[in-house]
C-alpha cells in the first residue's frame, strides 16, 4: 500500500473522522478527503439526548476536532455534501454537488437515520410535531418544545427513548412512554436492571404505556393524538426513537455486499478490497466473538475509525474488542461491557445505587456492567470469558481485581 494514495471518506461522523485524523497520525502523506452531509463539523452524538438536549453544553463541547486541525493536517473537509453514486471499476464517487472525485481507497462512514417504520410507516410519522432525534437540528427542534408543561409522548423504551424520557422530565416537560415491551430495556440488560430503570423513571414522573403498541398519529385540535392498541394518548409532541437503520443504500446500489449493515471482515474491507466500511454501517467480523457483529455505539464508531486508519497503512489488527456502550438517565451512570442475550444469568454484586451486574451463560462471564461505579470497566472487561463461582462473583468482599 502506497503512502500516497487518495483517501476519500465518506460520512463525517466520528468513525469517518477518527479515520482521518488516525491516518495522519500513522503517517499517511496521500489526500484526505471527508465528506458529510451534514454541515457541522463531525461530532459526536451522545450529548443529542442527554446533557445538549438539557441545554448544559454547546456544540464545541462534543465537535471532533475544530476546523484548523483539518487545515493543519492538510485533511480536505466538503461539508454539506452527499455522496450520490459510487462507480467501483472506475474507482470515482459522484457528489450532489454534481461533481465527481477520484478515490484510491474509499471508506463508508455513513452511519444510520431514525427508524419510521421501515416499510410500513407509523401513519403521521410526517406531521409537524413529530420528531426524530439524529442530529443538531434535531435535538435543538425537540428542546425548543420541551419545557415546563409541555407534553412529549416518546414512542420506543430503548437507549434514545429512554435518555429523551429523563432529559425531557428534567426540563419540566410531562413524559409518556409507549412501548411494546414489558420491560423497558430488558432483552439486553435482563430483567432486574430493566425494572430499576423503570422504577427510577416512574418516581421522577415518566409515565410508561407498557406492551402497548402504536398504530398511527394525528392532529387533532392543535395536539397530537396518538392511537394505540390501548388507550389513545394525547401531547403536544411526539418523540418516535424506535430504532435506527444503517445507511447502506450507496454500497448496496454499487454491488457491494450488505446484510444488516455493510459486510467487511475483521480488517473492515468489504466484498470490494478498496472500499472500507466503519462504525453504525459496518456489520463487520469480530475475531472474539466470531460472528458478524453490526455495533451502534459511539466505542464501537472510534475503534473501528482507526482500525480503518490501521488497514490503509498497512497494519495487521483486528476487529477484536468487546463492544461496550454508555448511557445516563437521571442520576443512572452505566457502563456495559460484552455481549449479553436473553436468558443470561444476572449476578448482581454491591448495592442498591451503587452496583455491578455479571451476565453469565452456562457458568461462563459474557458481559458485565457497571452502575454508578467508575474505573472497574477495563477490569470487567478482563474478566469476560471467565468462570467464576457466582458466589465469588457477588460477594463485595472480595477485590474485584482479585477475580
Ligand atoms: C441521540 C443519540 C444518542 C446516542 N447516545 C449514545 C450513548 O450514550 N452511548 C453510545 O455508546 N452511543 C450513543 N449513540 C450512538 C453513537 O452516536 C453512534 O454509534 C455514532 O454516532 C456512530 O458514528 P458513525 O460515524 O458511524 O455514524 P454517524 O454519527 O451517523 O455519522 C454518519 C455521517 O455520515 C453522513 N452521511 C450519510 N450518508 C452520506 C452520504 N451519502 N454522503 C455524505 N455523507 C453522508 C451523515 O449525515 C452523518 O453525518 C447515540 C446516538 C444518538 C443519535
Amino acid at each position: 500500500m502506497s503512502h500516497s494514495e487518495h483517501i476519500v471518506i465518506v460520512g463525517g461522523g466520528l468513525a469517518g473522522a477518527t479515520t482521518a485524523i488516525e491516518l495522519r497520525k500513522r503517517g499517511h502523506a496521500g489526500q484526505i478527503t471527508l465528506i458529510s452531509s451534514e454541515e457541522h463539523l463531525p461530532y459526536e452524538r451522545p450529548p443529542l439526548s442527554k446533557d445538549f438536549l438539557q441545554g448544559k453544553s454547546a456544540v464545541k463541547d462534543f465537535t471532533v476536532r475544530e476546523e484548523e486541525y483539518y487545515t493543519e493536517h492538510d485533511i480536505t473537509l466538503q461539508r454539506g455534501v452527499t455522496v450520490t453514486g459510487l462507480d467501483r471499476a472506475e474507482r470515482v464517487v459522484r457528489l450532489s454537488d454534481g461533481t465527481s472525485l477520484g478515490y484510491d481507497q474509499l471508506v463508508l462512514a455513513t452511519g444510520a437515520r431514525p427508524n419510521t417504520g421501515g416499510s410500513a410507516p407509523i401513519e403521521g410519522a410526517q406531521l409537524p410535531g413529530v420528531h426524530l432525534l439524529r442530529s443538531i437540528e434535531d435535538s435543538q427542534a425537540l428542546r425548543e418544545n420541551l419545557g415546563e408543561g409541555s407534553t412529549l409522548a416518546i414512542v420506543g423504551s430503548g437507549w434514545i427513548g429512554m435518555e429523551v424520557a429523563a432529559s425531557a422530565t428534567q426540563l419540566g416537560a410531562k413524559v409518556t412512554v409507549i412501548t411494546p415491551d414489558a420491560i423497558p430495556l430488558a432483552a439486553v440488560l435482563g430483567e432486574r436492571f430493566g425494572e430499576h430503570l423503570l422504577k427510577i423513571h416512574r418516581a421522577q414522573g415518566v409515565d410508561f404505556k407498557l406492551q402497548t403498541k402504536v398504530r398511527s398519529i394525528h392532529a387533532d385540535h392543535g395536539e397530537l393524538l396518538v392511537d394505540t392498541d390501548a388507550e389513545p394518548i394525547r401531547a403536544d409532541h411526539v418523540l418516535l426513537a424506535i430504532g435506527a437503520v444503517p445507511n447502506t443504500e450507496l454500497a448496496a446500489a454499487a454491488g457491494i455486499q450488505t446484510d444488516s449493515g455493510i459486510v467487511v471482515d475483521a480488517s473492515l474491507r468489504s466484498s470490494d478490497s478498496n472500499v472500507l466500511a466503519i462504525g453504525d454501517v459496518a456489520q463487520a467480523f469480530n475475531t472474539t466473538l466470531r460472528r458478524q457483529l453490526r455495533v451502534e455505539h459511539w466505542d464501537n464508531a472510534a475503534r473501528q475509525g482507526a482500525l480503518a486508519a490501521s488497514t490503509l497503512t498497512g497494519g495487521d489488527d483486528e476487529y477484536d474488542w468487546y463492544p461496550y456502550f454508555f448511557t445516563d438517565q437521571f442520576d443512572v451512570g452505566m457502563e456495559f461491557v460484552g455481549q449479553a442475550e436473553a436468558g443470561d444469568e444476572a449476578e448482581f454484586r454491591g448495592g442498591e445505587d451503587e452496583f455491578i451486574v455479571f451476565y453469565l451463560r452456562e457458568g461462563v462471564i459474557r458481559a458485565a456492567m457497571n452502575v454508578n461505579l467508575w474505573d472497574v470497566n477495563d477490569t470487567l472487561r478482563g474478566l469476560i470469558g471467565r468462570s467464576i463461582e457466582p458466589e465469588r462473583l457477588r460477594d463485595p468482599q472480595i477485590d474485584l481485581e482479585s477475580l
